[in-house]
């Protein structure tokens, strides 16, 4: 690994660097996690119990499971619905890779969709297209933070008697026509990784009404194991049996803790997710030509990214310029994301080509995320955009 010298980085950047998204850590997170490791559970205890509910109620349903990463707790659900070989979900192109990563862990394949031109959300049209009697599941994913279409990918779901799954990775605490996200997948799941809206550090929930795949969940969780630990010491019993082939993939008490007092404060951190994006929004209307993602009425955004287009002016769209121009500012200004299907794992694996997401395809040549998260200060939003209007500014002068 090749160390900068403090000199260079202050010849370009005079600012502390800004990174696109960072976790919010206080001194009563730490106290939280510092009580915990001094109790008799590090893990499969309380916490864990008490994490999941609140989430659950967070998200207005009855059940919550926490898992050790947000691709587990995919996993997990993919696993729940008994999704096998021969089985198709359908999952939107513009996402990371683990959305459509945890089909393959189930031997399942994974059908790309494309995705709505201003929104990036999945296109419920494309769903329509794509759907084949071998689809099983269809996994919307709430890109950025804003909730997909979930009234018409409903109706399609029921018409063709498919689940539906929510990949709320980066929407936790935002809102559909007043509904929770959390309340309108048959299973939806979070992750709590340190860039998501609250963190564990490492760590996934999927949250649902239906306690008969929140059960499976639980024992896929634990080697497949009907009983915890805890419950075979409450009952005095030593006596367990694996009813299928799971994993370890529980989560510690000392993250669940962690998470307990992160859930307190995101109600707080989304008002100011809010006011960060307004700003964008209005700073942002004095240059054509960097437009803001479109947000549908009846939607509270949850702004786990605040992402840009930048239109292509004589074919050439200014977005590497201004990327690699915040990057020497010390901005860490970000791409999400390169469309799954033209990883060259997907290529190889299942011949997925360029031509099969054209919106997605075009899209990953002009979109950038801006910095966002809790603490970033309204200056440094100022500043980034003077960095970006700079950039836009020049290029229609060249042009
Ligand atoms: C972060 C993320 C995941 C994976 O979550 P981890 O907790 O990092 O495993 C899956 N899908 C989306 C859309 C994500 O942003």
């Amino acid at each position: 690994m090749t160390t900068v010298s403090v000199s260079q980085c202050e010849s370009v950047s005079p600012h502390s660097n800004v990174p696109y998204g960072r976790q919010s850590i206080d001194d009563r997170d730490i106290e939280a996690v510092v009580e915990t490791l001094r109790s008799a559970w590090l893990t499969t205890g309380p916490k864990v119990d008490e994490f999941e509910s609140r989430v659950a109620n967070f998200a207005g349903v009855s059940e919550g499971v926490a898992l050790s990463s947000g691709t587990a707790a995919l996993h997990a659900a993919m696993h729940a619905l008994d999704i096998g070989p021969g089985d198709e979900v359908l999952v939107p192109t513009m996402t990371f890779a683990a959305s459509a990563n945890c089909v393959l862990y189930q031997g399942g394949t994974p059908v790309f969709v494309d995705v709505c031109e201003d929104t990036l959300l999945i296109d419920p049209q494309s769903v329509a297209a794509r759907i084949t009697p071998r689809t099983k599941a269809i996994l919307a994913v709430d890109y950025a933070g804003q909730p997909c279409d979930y009234d018409a990918l409903r109706r399609i779901a029921n018409r063709h008697g498919v689940a539906l799954v929510a990949d709320a990775c980066h929407s936790l605490g935002a809102t559909y026509r007043g509904w929770p996200v959390g309340s309108l997948a048959d299973l939806t799941v979070f992750s709590f990784h340190p860039v998501k809206p609250i963190t564990t550090c490492e760590g996934g929930m999927v949250v649902t009404d239906r306690a008969d795949l929140a059960e499976r969940i639980r024992r896929f969780r634990n080697h497949g194991i009907a009983t915890s630990h805890r419950e075979r010491a409450e009952r005095g019993t030593w006596q367990y049996e694996m009813l299928e082939l799971g994993y370890n993939y529980r989560l510690s008490d000392l993250q669940c803790a962690l998470g307990v007092s992160q859930l307190k404060k995101l109600p707080g951190w989304l008002e100011g997710r809010r006011l960060i994006a307004r700003r964008y929004d209005q700073l942002l209307t004095k240059h054509d030509g960097i437009i803001p993602l479109s947000i549908s009425p009846h939607m509270e955004h949850a702004f786990h990214l605040y992402v840009v287009r930048f239109e292509a002016e004589n074919g050439r769209s200014g977005r590497d310029s201004a990327f690699d121009r915040l990057r020497r500012h010390g901005i860490g200004a970000n791409v999400h994301y390169t469309p799954v299907h033209l990883h060259p794992y997907y290529q190889t694996r299942l011949g997925t080509r360029p031509g099969l997401c054209p919106i997605a395809e075009a899209a990953v040549e002009n979109i950038l995320s801006l910095p966002i998260f809790p603490d970033l200060a309204g200056e440094e939003v100022d500043r980034v955009v003077e960095i970006l209007a700079f950039q836009s500014d020049t290029n229609r002068w060249v042009a």
